[in-house]
């Protein structure tokens, strides 16, 4: 039997990333929640959350409505934040859309599932074309496409923003609302029967719950075992390179590969990399130190190969981020747990969290307060889909 937040019952939030405080913020400084919201996050800097380590991008082009609308929603929020946000101009970081256009390119072995993927895009009205490749030639002459049976190129409504500056925007907003929040870390969760009722800090504080949200990130599989609760979340580790090339194309787009290697312009540069294709390694864990080996041997030959602009590649930084891989199948999981009704998911976002984090703390904040995410159903994403086996597949992973 599900539970709601008793009105005004305490909420504390564990994790203040993006997640985290995207929901804080629609809790109170949308809804105007009165009852205590409290973010315990225990690094202000964000130094290895996934948010300061991600890229940003937001796209149309996932393959289940849910995800796109979704992904639509964090767009125009992003494009509109100043209607959103009220917060004083000097104190609102620049968390400004960046419009930019994807081009998911597949073989001819890839072709059905691309296709398949425009049709429910176009179904749900995203303005998404499908090209083939004398289309993406047109368009883009420096794109080699020898091997390309179609793609997928967003017309509009794509693009990325800085997604620490999203976050801090969302933090100030949160804080200006009178959510607190507090330097500190969960290191353990008391439970009696199915109702969780208090959190043990590291301080040696203890705060009381009416209803908590895990929104730990990487790390929210971890929190889950705290109570004794089953989530599918581990860190796992993906590196960004930056990179500039002597004869850049004029019109770069966000190519996302065949090979599973992605490119996209920024600044003077590209950033690039790559996600395992099924089958290949991909522990989780370890630490964050950038994967070079990855740049010559995936991501300089793919992007070479797709294109003579990217030759003379010369890789000029890179970093290592976790990913909050949801090992169960790649989607978020939100929303009440079945049995214990007070702890809340709204994690696992595996590589989509910030384009959905202002859609999920709508969501998040609408189904405690009113016990139902009212502007948009992600029943889909609860957690009983996994005792259950039911994956939610979605073919637009990167
Ligand atoms: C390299 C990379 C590229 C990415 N690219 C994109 C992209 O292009 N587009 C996109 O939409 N998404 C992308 N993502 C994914 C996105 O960044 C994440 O899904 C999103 O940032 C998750 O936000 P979060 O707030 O849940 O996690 P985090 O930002 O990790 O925040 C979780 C917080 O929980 C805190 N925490 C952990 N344990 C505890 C505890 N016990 N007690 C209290 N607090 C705790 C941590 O300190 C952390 O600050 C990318 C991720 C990476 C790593």
């Amino acid at each position: 039997m599900t539970r709601r937040a008793r009105p005004a019952a305490d909420i504390p939030i564990i994790g203040g990333g993006i997640i985290g405080s995207a929901i804080a913020w629609w809790l109170k400084g949308h809804f105007r929640y009165p009852g205590t919201v409290t973010v315990i996050e225990p690094d202000p800097t964000y130094a290895d959350g996934a948010t300061s380590r991600s890229l940003g991008s937001i796209r149309q082009q996932f393959s289940t409505p849910e995800n796109i609308l979704m992904s639509r929603f964090g767009l125009n929020f992003v494009a509109r934040l100043a209607d959103w946000i009220d917060l004083p101009a000097d104190a609102m970081p620049d968390a400004r859309l960046t419009h930019g256009h994807y081009l998911m390119l597949a073989t001819e072995a890839g072709s059905d599932a691309l296709q398949a993927n425009v049709a429910v895009q176009q179904a749900t009205d995203a303005p998404v074309a499908l090209l083939n490749p004398d289309e993406v030639r047109r368009r883009f002459p420096w794109i080699n496409t020898a091997d390309i049976g179609c793609a997928a190129f967003g017309l509009r409504d794509e693009g990325w923003v800085d997604p620490y500056a999203l976050l801090q925007t969302f933090r100030r907003a949160a804080r200006a609302a009178d959510a607190c929040y507090l330097q500190d870390r969960v290191i353990a969760i008391d439970r009696s029967g199915d109702t969780v009722t208090g959190l043990a800090l590291g301080s040696g504080d203890h705060l009381p719950v009416g209803a908590v949200v895990n929104a730990a990130g990487p790390w929210a599989g971890a929190v889950a075992a705290m109570a004794d609760i089953d989530l599918p979340v581990v860190p796992r580790k993906r590196t960004v390179f930056h990179v500039t090339t002597p004869t850049p194309p004029a019109d770069p787009v966000l190519i996302v590969d065949p090979s599973g290697v992605y490119v996209r312009p920024e600044g003077n540069g590209f950033l690039t990399g790559s996600s395992p294709l099924p089958g290949q390694p991909d522990p989780d864990g370890g630490n964050l130190d950038p994967d070079y080996d990855q740049f010559e041997g995936v991501c300089w030959p793919a992007l070479a190969h797709r294109s003579v602009a990217f030759e003379a590649l010369r890789m000029t930084g890179a970093w290592g981020g976790f990913y909050d891989y949801n090992t169960f199948d790649q989607n978020a999981v939100l929303g009440p747990h079945r049995q214990v009704g007070n702890f809340w998911f709204a994690n696992g976002f595996s590589g989509h969290g910030v384009q959905q984090a202002p859609a999920v703390g709508r969501a998040l904040a609408e189904w405690l307060l009113q016990g139902r995410s009212v502007s948009l159903s992600l029943d889909l994403f609860r957690h009983d889909r996994i005792a259950a086996g039911k994956p939610v597949v979605e073919r637009g992973i990167i």
